[in-house]
């Protein structure tokens, strides 16, 4: 485009000039032929009637050098003076010297010598006649066309150098776009084969590219986190599974081969096992399902403490059979929730607290209404938690050693599930405790 831009102008500057430059040329031969005319008509001796000779012959050689030949007659037609006649040899090179430069740089002009006459006045009276012959059209000297030569040499430089900049300054920008596109592909490629950890690492200077790299940035950084979760997700599903299945798979072999007697208790040790799996996997389920709904939440006004009381309702035969006292207080809070999932969240904090709590223990729920928030806590005095795993409860499969030891079953999923709810309705969830004193699970969720 640059390119088709520069020769256009340079040929449009160079035909305007050219067509100026012939306009000043005509305008030039009128005057100079006007001029000799002057000079010798404001020379002529009146008085006398008379020519000075001398002074016509000065003008007419001057004049032939610059190209025009001339012929004065007087009113009788007797020639005065006569440049062909004076010097047959100069005017003849004169001919040849403009008819050949004209020809040979202005070869479409068909020009040729032209003669123009005319009458020569003093005071209303004629003086003579005066012929002058030059080339015409027009016609350039050798000065004339040096200037426009340096003057086409320069419009061919500037062209060069203007060419020269806009390449120089196209290949910048060409490869200043083109490079962090190339890398960008190259690098969607990468990810596209699964290589996740990937990633776009310089400056780019160029805001949409920057976008650009930095959606795919974020891309490989989502994906390389959701195949880190998978991986995690089938390892702990396979090291979670693999130890009761293993412990069932033992105990039946035993029997069948006659070791052990398949005695009653033995059986219900391996059922337990098997209900205990069977739990794991509808847990799994829960949360997949919960997972691949994206959290879809279906949202109606809840009053926080009806829902508490139906909760613990739900929980009295648990909390009778195992003397554990379930109280619940506060304040009527409204929010809009799904009511649905924030029964399974206190149901999955209640049912710890119940199971996490020995004989005769206390489980408390509360809530309560702060401006823009509402608060749920649920509270215990059981076994607790060590500081050093509080932080770990809320992943997938974990439980406290103690609640290993003390064979309280459980899958290790029900906090997950509780936080991924609250996550979904924008609140937050936070447990705090101390050892052998009891535990406490705050929700927070907004309002609005
Ligand atoms: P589960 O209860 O099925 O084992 P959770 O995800 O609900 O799984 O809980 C994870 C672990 O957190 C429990 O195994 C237990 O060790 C600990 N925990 C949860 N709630 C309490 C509580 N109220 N008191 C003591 N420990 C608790």
């Amino acid at each position: 485009m640059v390119l088709v831009a520069i020769v256009l102008v340079s040929l449009v500057t160079n035909i305007l000039i050219h067509k100026e430059f012939e306009k000043y040329a005509k305008e030039q031969q009128k005057t100079r032929i006007a001029d000799i005319v002057a000079n010798l008509v404001h020379h002529y001796n009146y008085p006398d009637q008379k020519w000075d000779f001398e002074f016509v012959h000065g003008v007419g050689m001057l004049a032939l050098y610059d190209g025009y030949i001339i012929r004065l007659l007087d009113p009788d037609d007797n020639v005065i003076f006569d440049a062909e006649k004076q010097d047959t040899r100069a005017c003849a090179q004169v001919e040849k010297d403009i008819t050949e430069r004209m020809e040979k740089k202005r070869p479409g002009l068909k020009g040729s010598f032209v003669s123009h006459e005319q009458e020569l006045k003093w005071n209303n009276q004629k003086i003579g006649r005066i012929v002058i012959q030059h080339y015409g059209p027009y016609f350039l000297s050798e000065g004339d066309f040096r200037f426009l030569d340096s003057l086409n040499i320069l419009l061919v430089a500037l062209g060069i150098l203007a060419l020269l900049c806009s390449l120089t300054a196209a290949g910048f920008l060409a490869r200043r776009i083109s490079r962090p596109v190339i890398k960008t592909a190259y690098i969607a490629t990468q990810i596209a084969e699964g290589n996740y950890k990937i990633r776009f690492d310089g400056d780019i200077r160029t805001r949409e590219l920057g976008e650009l790299v930095s959606a795919v940035n974020h891309m490989a950084v989502s994906l390389d986190n959701q195949e880190q979760m998978r991986r995690r997700l089938t390892n702990d599903i396979a090291h979670e599974l693999r130890t009761p299945l293993a412990a069932v798979a033992s105990h039946l072999e035993t029997m069948i081969e006659g070791v052990w007697d398949p005695t009653l208790e033995r059986l219900q040790s391996c059922y337990e096992e098997i209900e205990r799996i069977t739990g794991l996997v509808s847990a799994l389920e829960q949360q997949a399902r919960l997972e691949s709904d994206n959290l879809r939440l279906e949202k109606t006004s809840v009053d926080l403490l009806e829902l508490a009381h139906t909760v613990a309702g739900n929980f009295e035969s648990e909390s009778f059979k195992k003397k554990v006292a379930v109280f619940v207080s506060g304040e009527e809070t409204r929010i809009n929730a799904d009511r649905d999932k924030l029964n399974q969240v206190l149901a999955n904090l209640l049912s710890n607290a119940i199971k996490f709590t020995p004989e005769n223990g206390q489980v408390r729920i509360t809530v309560s209404d702060t401006h823009h928030t509402a608060l749920i806590t649920v509270e215990d005095n059981g076994i607790g938690i060590p500081k050093g795993e509080l932080p770990l409860i809320f992943d997938r499969f974990y439980r406290t050693d103690k609640s290993r030891n003390r064979l309280t079953g459980g899958t290790g999923i029900g906090l997950t599930i509780a936080r991924s709810i609250v996550s979904a309705h924008k609140g937050t969830i936070e447990a705090e405790s101390e050892a052998e004193y009891g535990s406490r699970f705050t929700v927070t969720l907004p309002k609005a």
